[in-house]
């Protein structure tokens, strides 16, 4: 029954001068999204809110139906919430029976799932009036239609209920040229567009926390590239292949960004040959954020993004953590640094990356790990164990030449 799908958005996040900047932005997006699985689909913007129908205004199906669920709800970053709808002419006639039709397929079942929970089903209408020519203001318009319902249905079957409490919320907007009816809201994930901040640069490693991290950067408009580090011969070639598997749904939530994969081995056989095998860990996550940064700087990125959290590992003392930020002079986002990892594996779920996750492949900071990591590296013991090895920074330049651009 449904011709149209309403999309919601805050307009906090959209006003002033970049408003017209967001908005594009979350156009473009949903175009990206859903264009391979439904082609003809027109998109509009009106008055705060997306209007998606197809060009000859044919109703959706089911399968259509679940494409639109299936990537709004994850992917339309920016969008609060969306709703099947049914856009009609604006006329108090046609609105009735649109209301009785859609009404009669969606309320004779709640009533009887609110019975069977021995209490009366609660319903509201929300009407909106923009178009002043039309008869009736908002208010007459919801006592209209609920004196309808209630006449149907009977006053001891549906209880009016005002408040966020009711089980039904029936929306009706009408507005100069058509009324549009909704029964159903459904979440979003909010946020902002991806796209409308500048890009980063994501140290992507096969676990959990980093591609949640991308994720939470996208959904705060940033679009992300991404980098790898692996350490072949000593991990397998799994280990590039789960990163590239990664890279590639995530690209799925965004304007795509590049892949870089970048072999450290070299490197980390200097640390173990020269330095302290306690302070190894650090000292590859040293230098991972050296490397990153050069790239980043090459392709005019300004910022780096990890999955890193407070106290999780050995590495991620504040100590440690600090002494590991000193590597870089440039902004290092770290949106998981207070969560739990509990909290970050429901994201991990909810968003899809928890499965290709969870798949064991052998990392590059496992290569030569110590036993007993240090907790407490200060600056000055890493810099003092990075002088012992010859030519250090020869071979992070050379890894870095390694990346094509
Ligand atoms: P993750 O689950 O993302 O691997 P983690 O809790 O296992 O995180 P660490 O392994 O200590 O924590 O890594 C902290 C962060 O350093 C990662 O989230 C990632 O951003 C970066 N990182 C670690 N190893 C790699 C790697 N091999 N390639 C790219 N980035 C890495
Ligand atoms: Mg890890």
């Amino acid at each position: 029954m449904y011709n149209a799908v309403i999309c919601r958005y805050h307009e906090i996040a959209t006003k002033g001068n970049n408003r017209t900047h967001f908005e594009r932005t979350m156009l473009e997006n949903l175009r990206r999204i859903l264009r391979m699985e439904l082609p003809d689909l027109r998109y509009r913007r009106v008055r705060g809110r997306i209007w998606m129908e197809f060009a000859d205004h044919r109703n959706f199906n089911e399968q259509e139906l679940e494409v639109i669920h299936r990537n709004l709800a994850l992917r339309a970053m920016g969008i609060e919430s969306y709703s099947p709808a049914i856009v009609l002419a604006p006329e108090l006639e046609k609105i009735r029976e649109v209301i009785k039709a859609a009404a009669g397929e969606i309320i004779p079942p709640a009533i009887e799932q609110a019975h069977r929970e021995g209490r009366t089903l609660r319903f509201r209408f929300r009407a909106r009036r923009s178009d002043k020519r039309f008869p009736l203001c908002s208010k007459d318009i919801e006592i209209d239609l609920t004196s309808l319902l209630g006449g149907i249905y009977g006053r001891e079957n549906l209880k009016l209920d005002l408040n966020d409490t009711a089980d039904i919320t029936i929306g009706v907007e009408v507005r100069e040229e058509m009324a549009i009816v909704w029964l159903e809201s459904f979440p979003a994930p909010g946020g902002l567009p991806v796209g409308c901040n500048d890009r980063t640069l994501a140290l992507l490693s096969g676990g959990i926390d980093s591609p949640v991290a991308c994720y939470l950067t996208m959904k705060r408009g940033s679009p992300v590239d991404f980098i790898g580090f692996h350490s072949a011969p000593y991990t397998p070639p799994e280990t590039v292949e789960k990163v590239e598997r990664i890279a590639n749904y995530l690209n799925t939530f965004q304007q795509p960004g590049r892949l870089y994969m970048v072999n450290i081995v070299e490197l980390q056989k200097m640390v173990r040959d020269n330095c302290n095998p306690r302070l190894r860990t650090v000292l590859y996550r040293r230098l991972m954020f050296r490397i990153a940064a050069l790239i980043a700087r090459k392709r005019k990125i300004k910022a780096l993004l990890t999955g890193e959290s407070l106290g999780q590992v050995a590495s991620q003392t504040v100590e440690n953590m600090n002494t590991i930020n000193n590597a870089v002079d440039m902004l290092i986002l770290r949106p998981l640094c207070g969560q739990d990892k509990m909290e970050t594996i429901a994201i991990a779920r909810k968003i899809g990356t928890f499965d290709f996750s969870k798949e064991q492949v052998p990392d590059s900071c496992t290569v030569f790990a110590p036993d007993n990591p240090s907790t407490r590296v200060t600056v000055a013991d890493a810099e003092a164990e990075e002088a012992r090895i010859p030519g250090y920074w020869d071979l992070i330049e050379k890894a870095v030449e390694t990346v094509e651009f």
